[in-house]
């Protein structure tokens, strides 16, 4: 039995403590409020805190957010890594983020009052930058873009693509199966390694010798690997010369030429090139949200936004806002990352090494290579600088918080700043410092930074 001055029955009651932590239940919602209290509550049953000490017991459990994402500090030097969420927004976008959460003129037109045309300022911005396109649409993703394209521009009849481009693109999903599945009919031609203009062309005589017609040539960008060797497939302006429609899937959302990237194709080339669409992501080297584009001719265009499916693909006004502030506001992170010179980058790297010196006394700069990442550039070396660490460190980063994500290579953990915001430096040292402290041979301890 509890006496009258036993602890356990001076337990504040749980609807004293919800009104007590109102703020809170207001910022995070009740039922995780109510299960840091159950747990304080539980405690102080134990005995193992005392009643005086609930609220800070509370506090402690209470989730810093309403979602359970938790922020990563992308030190790996891989620019667009899709485990991570591919590209982070800019600041403005994160701003637009917010403003088009709640109502607003996504669709309606306040000055005549009457519906206006979805998203229309975004697909402004995108026909401003990609002024070769008469039309624009945005979709989900790039893999609907993609395969609204084929349904819309195709219809019934026979997609041309080569065998060195049925790319599976992640996750065991694979471009030709999923437009297989919503009826689209692939006619591969060429082979695996090699593909020439006349496999196009016999295919189309073909095509029509069975009473056939080919309603397009598809060209996908080989975003995520490369054949070398012996090896080679036409390209968009031979494709064009072919009389069908060609819809291109350039993948990585580089609207024009990238002078750092200088094999990547882009959006504006291939609709010189003559492709008819172009189909995109958005959250890959375009560093917006997920979104998939649809630029090109205005009628096909116009075509693909008339499909049935596409209204099963719309976009949300979260992300049209997302995409506009990218596209008219500052340089996003991605692009940030990709022009981050030497010069910075070898000042920040020194920077960082002398600020965990002290604690990590073999921290040394290197040379390292960086990726491009999922959104493209297969195979492309980024020339970059790390801070490299004893490798446990990189579990031990890994865990903490906030969480640092880095690469290891060689027995090594490899701290590359390119991909972290330069006003975040100071947190990956502390991180570091946080890590290393109170382990005089320079490696973290056991338990280090599981916090
Ligand atoms: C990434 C990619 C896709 C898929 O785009 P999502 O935005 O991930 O749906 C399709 N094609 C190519 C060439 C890609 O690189």
């Amino acid at each position: 039995m509890a006496t009258s001055d036993d602890p356990r029955r001076r337990i504040p009651r749980t609807d004293e403590l919800l009104a007590r932590f109102a703020d809170e239940v207001g910022a995070l919602g009740r039922d995780a409020v109510k299960r840091a209290i159950v747990s304080a509550q539980a405690d102080v049953r134990a005995g193992t805190i005392s009643p005086d000490g609930i609220d800070a017991a509370i506090a402690l459990r209470l989730p810093e957010s309403a979602t359970t994402l938790r922020a990563i500090l992308n030190a790996t030097g891989v620019v667009v890594h899709t485990n991570i969420g591919r590209a982070p927004l800019s600041d403005a976008a994160v701003e637009a983020l917010g403003r088009a959460a709640g109502y607003v003129d996504v669709e309606f037109d306040p000055v005549t009052a009457t519906r206006a045309k979805r998203g229309r300022a975004t697909l402004d911005a995108l026909q401003e930058q990609v002024p070769d396109a008469g039309g624009a649409l945005v979709v989900n993703n790039g893999a609907a873009a993609l395969l609204l394209a084929c349904l819309a521009i195709a219809g019934d009849r026979d997609v041309l693509v080569s065998r060195g481009e049925l790319i599976e693109i992640g996750d065991g999903f694979r471009l030709p199966e999923l437009l297989q599945s919503a009826g689209a009919r692939l006619v591969e031609v060429g082979m695996t390694n090699r593909t020439h203009l006349r496999d196009y062309e016999n295919a189309i005589v073909d095509a029509e010798r069975h009473g056939r017609r080919v309603g397009a040539v598809l060209k996908i960008h080989t975003s995520n690997y490369r054949v070398e060797g012996f090896a080679g497939v036409p390209g968009v302006r031979d494709l064009s010369a072919l009389g069908v429609p060609v819809i291109a899937d350039v993948g990585s959302g580089l609207l024009a030429p990238e002078r750092v990237l200088p094999d990547e194709p882009d959006a504006t080339s291939w609709l010189r090139d003559g492709a008819t669409v172009v189909t995109a992501s958005g959250d890959k080297l375009l560093g917006g949200p997920q979104a998939g584009l649809v630029l090109g001719d205005a009628d096909a265009v116009e075509r693909v936004r008339r499909h049935p499916m596409a209204r099963a693909m719309r976009i949300d006004k979260l992300t049209l806002a997302a995409l506009e502030a990218t596209l008219r506001g500052p340089e996003p992170p991605v692009t940030r990352a990709l022009h981050e010179t030497r010069d910075s980058l070898r000042q920040r790297t020194t920077h960082l090494a002398a600020a965990i010196a002290d604690v990590v006394p073999g921290a040394e700069v290197v040379d390292v290579i960086g990726r491009v990442g999922g959104g493209g550039a297969p195979g492309f070396e980024l020339p970059s600088l790390a801070v490299a660490l004893p490798e446990p460190f990189a579990e031990a980063l890994r865990l903490g918080r906030p969480c640092v994500l880095a690469r290891t290579a060689l027995g090594r953990c490899l701290v590359d700043l390119r991909c972290v915001p330069a006003s975040s430096d100071a947190d990956v040292a502390a991180a570091i410092r946080a890590v290393a402290v109170g382990n005089e041979s320079g490696t973290p301890a056991d338990d280090g930074g599981r916090a």
